[in-house]
C-alpha cells in the first residue's frame, strides 16, 4: 500500500496504520484529533485503541485482540535526552487483562519518521510474516517471511536482506521475537538497532537490543505470525524537523536537562558505567534488605557485590563507543559486553549481551542465589535470542527453585532436573526448557505463575499422598493478577506493596509506581502521604510512557536544584520536572505546569482501571492484593533471620519494651507482625482508591470519570456497567 505522508506537526505525523492480516487490508488514516489531543499519545492512546478493539469476550489469541505499537508526541527528538521510548499493547496471554510494555531503541522514533504515530494490527496470517514499512518509497507491504525462531539467527537475516536491497543499516529499526514466544505466554519483544559506535570483529558498528519484556506481547505477535515489524526512515531534516511549536524552546529545554545529566551522573549513581544494575548495592543494603535473594526468602547476601552494576563495570560491561539507546540521550545507560555461551547448540561461541539491566541481574542473580554475573548475562542473551521475559522467566525459575528446597517438588517431577538454588547450569537448562516447550514440567512454568501453583500441587499430591499444598504454595507464588513481580522485595516498603497489589494495574510491575526507593529514603512519613504517592508518581512515570520519553534521566538524575524547591516533594525532581514541561510546551503549543501536564495520565489510568473491572467485574479490588511473601515473613526461620529488625517493630505494635518481645514465641510474633502489616496494605489501598475517586472496591465512580472527561470516550455497554457496579 502506497501512502501519503506529511512533515511532523508538534510532534505527531498524524497518522495511523492498521493492518488486517487476515485480509490483507492496509490502511493509513488520518488520527482522529479528538482521541489524539485527549490521550496525547503512547500508552494512552494504544490503550484507548485496544478498547476499542476487544470486548469482554476477546480472548488475547483472538484474532481482533490487537497488537499496538504507539511511541507519543515526544518520542524521537534527540535534542532531549531519553525520547527513545514506544510502548507495545495488547490484550495480554499471561494475564488475561490490558498488557502494556515500553521499550527503547529507535523504533519508535522510526515509525514517526515514516509516518505514523500508531501502527495497529489486527488479525492472523497463515504463512510467517513481515511486515515492511518504508518510509523512504511510503509503502507499506507485507512479505512472507522465513521460519527462523532464534532472534539473533533473524537479525542477521534481516539486516542483511535488506542492506542486500540497498538500505542503510542506520535506517533501519526492526521488532521481533522467537521461539520462546510461541511456547509461553510471556513472549519478549525485541526492539533492534543499529549502534555505530560499537566495535565487534574489529569492524564498527553492529545491531543492539532493548526489550517489551512484560505481559506476553511477543506472544501475541508470534500467534499472528509476524516475524518481525521492520521501519526504513531517517531523521527528518529543515529548521523544524519535528514540527515543534517553538523549536527554540524545546531545544533550551533539551541544552538543560542533557547539561543536568553530564554534572550529575558521573558524581551519582554513575549509570553510564553501571547501567541500572548499579541499584543492586542500594537495595543490598543491611538496613533496607530490598535485594531479593532466593525467591524474595531474604533481602541482602554479602556476595551481592559479585553481581553488583560495579562488578559488571569494571570487568564485563563494554565502555567503548556509545550507549545511548536513542542520539542524544546523555545518561548512556544501555550497558553491555561479550560473554562465551556455555549452554544451548552456540556453546563456546562469543555474543554480545545487551545489559543486564537491574531486574535482570538481580532475576538470575541473587533471586535465584547464583553469584555468576557471566552466568546472568548469559541467561540475559538466551532469553533475548527465544523472545521470553527475562522477569518473568527468572521469577517463575525462583519459585520452582522454592519448591524444590521445601520438598513440593523432587527430581522426577522435572524430568530428572534438580533446580537447586545456586545452580546456575540447572538454570540455563530449564531456560531452554521453556523455550522449547520441552518437559512437562517446563511447558507448565512457560503457561504463568498461577497455573504452575496447581501442577505443583497435583504432582505433589500424587507423590506423597498428602494434601492440597495450594494455599501454602500462593503464600510464595510471587504475582499480582498472574503478572511475576519485578526485583524488588517490599518487607520495608509499604508503598512498593501497594504499588504492586493496586497501582499497577498490568501486574506486579513497577512502571506505574517505583515508589521502593524514595519510601526506603523516607519520603512518605504518613499513610496518606503514600496514598497521595501512589496516585502522583503514576502521573509523572506512565505520563512519561504517554509522551515517548525515558524516566531514567528524571527518576535516576537526582537535580540538585530540586533540594531548594519549596513546598512540594523535592524527591519527585521538581527542578527537572520544569525541564520536561518546558520541553512538552515547546513541542506542543502548550503553556502548562508539570503538575498539569501529569494530571492528564489520570484519564488512561481510570481507562485502564474501567478496562479491568470490566474483565473482573465489580469486585475488581479483590485482585489488589499481594502474597504473603511479598508482605513479610511467611515462616518462623525466615522471621528469624531478621528478628532484631521484625523485634523492635513487634515492640511498637505492643507498645512493648523490647526485652518483653525477646521473650515470645516467634510463630506468635509473626502472627501479629504479619496481621499488623497486612492491615496496613488494607488501609493504604482504601486511602489510594479513595484518592483515586474509586469506590471501596476499586471501581471508578462514575463521577471520577466524568470529571477527567473520559466519560464521553466510552461506549454505552461500558457506561451501563461502570454504573451497576457503583450501584
Ligand atoms: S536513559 Fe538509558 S534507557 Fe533511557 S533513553 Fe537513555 S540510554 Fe536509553
Amino acid at each position: 500500500m502506497k501512502y501519503a505522508k506529511s512533515n511532523l506537526t508538534r510532534g505527531y505525523a498524524n497518522k495511523i496504520l492498521t493492518i488486517d492480516l487476515h485480509t490483507g487490508a492496509i490502511d493509513a488514516k488520518v488520527l482522529d484529533s479528538r482521541a489524539r489531543d485527549y490521550f496525547i499519545g503512547g500508552r494512552a492512546l494504544g490503550l484507548y485503541l485496544l478498547y476499542r478493539r476487544i470486548n469482554p469476550n476477546t480472548s488475547p489469541y483472538a484474532p481482533e485482540n490487537p497488537l499496538i505499537f504507539s511511541p507519543g508526541p515526544l518520542a524521537g527528538v534527540p535534542n532531549f535526552p531519553g525520547t527513545s521510548k514506544c510502548m507495545a499493547l495488547s490484550l495480554s496471554p499471561h494475564t488475561g487483562i490490558p498488557g502494556v510494555s515500553n521499550f527503547g531503541g529507535h523504533f519508535g522514533a522510526h515509525m514517526k519518521f515514516a509516518g505514523f504515530d500508531v501502527i495497529e494490527i489486527t488479525g492472523k496470517s497463515e504463512k510467517d510474516v513481515f511486515i515492511v514499512i518504508d518510509g523512504f518509497k511510503n509503502e507499506v507491504t507485507i512479505i512472507e517471511a522465513p521460519k527462523i525462531e532464534h532472534v539473533f539467527e533473524l537479525e542477521k537475516f534481516i539486516a542483511d536482506k535488506f542492506t542486500q536491497e540497498g538500505y542503510d543499516k542506520k535506517n533501519m529499526a526492526f521488532v521481533t521475537t522467537g521461539i520462546g514466544a510461541t511456547n509461553t505466554t510471556y513472549g519478549c519483544i525485541n526492539s533492534h538497532y543499529y549502534d555505530p559506535t560499537k566495535t565487534a570483529d574489529g569492524q564498527k558498528g553492529f545491531f543492539r537490543t532493548k526489550q517489551a519484556g512484560r505481559t506476553g506481547l511477543g506472544s501475541v505477535m508470534v500467534d499472528k505470525k509476524i516475524r518481525s515489524v521492520i521501519v526504513m526512515a531517517e531523521y527528518p531534516h529543515g529548521e523544524n524537523p519535528y514540527g515543534a511549536a517553538d523549536w527554540e524552546k524545546a531545544k533550551r529545554a533539551g541544552s538543560k536537562l542533557s547539561k543536568v545529566v553530564r554534572e550529575v551522573d558521573p558524581v551519582s549513581l554513575k549509570m553510564h558505567r553501571k547501567g541500572s544494575a548499579g541499584l543492586i548495592s542500594f537495595m543490598n543494603k543491611e538496613n533496607y534488605r530490598s535485594l531479593p535473594v532466593k525467591n524474595y526468602q531474604y533481602g541482602s547476601d554479602p556476595r551481592a557485590e559479585q553481581i553488583s552494576g560495579k562488578f559488571y563495570a569494571d570487568n564485563l560491561f563494554d565502555h567503548g563507543g556509545m550507549d545511548g539507546c536513542y542520539p542524544g540521550c546523555s545518561l548512556k545507560c544501555t550497558k553491555g559486553g561479550w560473554v562465551t555461551l556455555s549452554a544451548g547448540d552456540q556453546k563456546g561461541t562469543k555474543v554480545w549481551v545487551d545489559g543486564p539491566e537491574y531486574e535482570t541481574a538481580c532475576g538470575f542473580g541473587s533471586n535465584l542465589g547464583i553469584w555468576n554475573a557471566e552466568a546472568v548475562m548469559e541467561a540475559n542473551w538466551h532469553c533475548d535470542n527465544f523472545g521470553i521475559d527475562t522477569i518473568t522467566a527468572a521469577v517463575i525459575i525462583g519459585f520452582l527453585m522454592e519448591c524444590f528446597q521445601r520438598d513440593y517438588l523432587s527430581k522426577e517431577d522435572a524430568d530428572g532436573l534438580a533446580l537447586t538454588w545456586g545452580d546456575d547450569k540447572a538454570m540455563l537448562h530449564f531456560l531452554h526448557q521453556i523455550s522449547n516447550g520441552e518437559t512437562e514440567c517446563a511447558r507448565e512454568a512457560g503457561k504463568g505463575m498461577i497455573s504452575l501453583v496447581d501442577w505443583v500441587s497435583e504432582r505433589y499430591m500424587k507423590r506423597t499422598g498428602l494434601g492440597n499444598p495450594e494455599k501454602k504454595l500462593r503464600k510464595f507464588a510471587m504475582q499480582v493478577k498472574g503478572l511475576p513481580f519485578s526485583l524488588y522485595r517490599t518487607h520495608r516498603s509499604l508503598s512498593m506493596q501497594a504499588s504492586y497489589a493496586a497501582a499497577s494495574d498490568i501486574g506486579a510491575h513497577h512502571a506505574a509506581a517505583w515508589l521502593i526507593k524514595v519510601d526506603l529514603l523516607g519520603a512518605f512519613p504518613t499513610l496518606q502521604d503514600r496514598a497521595r504517592a501512589l496516585v502522583t508518581y503514576p502521573r509523572v512515570r506512565l505520563g512519561n510512557d504517554n509522551l515517548g520519553l525515558c524516566k531514567l534521566p528524571w527518576v535516576d538524575v537526582f537535580n540538585p536544584e530540586s533540594e531548594k524547591v519549596k513546598d512540594t516533594d523535592k524527591y519527585i525532581n521538581p527542578a527537572s520536572q520544569e525541564m520536561y514541561a518546558e520541553f512538552y510546551n515547546g513541542m506542543l503549543g502548550t503553556d502548562l505546569t508539570w503538575e498539569k501536564i501529569y494530571e492528564q495520565t489520570d484519564r488512561d489510568i481510570n481507562l485502564q482501571r474501567v478496562m479491568n473491572a470490566i474483565i473482573f467485574g465489580r469486585n475488581t479490588g479483590e485482585k489488589d492484593w499481594v502474597p504473603d511473601r511479598a508482605i513479610g515473613p511467611t515462616d518462623d526461620d525466615l522471621y528469624d533471620a531478621e528478628k532484631n529488625f521484625h523485634d523492635s517493630e513487634i515492640s511498637k505494635i505492643l507498645g512493648k519494651p523490647l526485652e518483653y518481645v525477646e521473650k515470645m514465641q516467634a510463630k506468635e510474633k509473626r502472627t501479629i507482625l504479619m496481621n499488623h502489616r497486612k492491615d496496613q496494605l488494607q488501609k493504604l489501598i482504601h486511602a489510594y482508591y479513595h484518592e483515586r475517586g474509586w469506590n471501596e472496591n476499586g471501581v471508578p465512580k462514575v463521577e471520577t470519570l466524568k470529571q477527567v472527561g473520559l466519560w464521553d470516550f466510552l461506549n454505552k455497554e461500558t457506561q451501563t456497567k461502570i454504573t451497576e457496579m457503583n450501584s
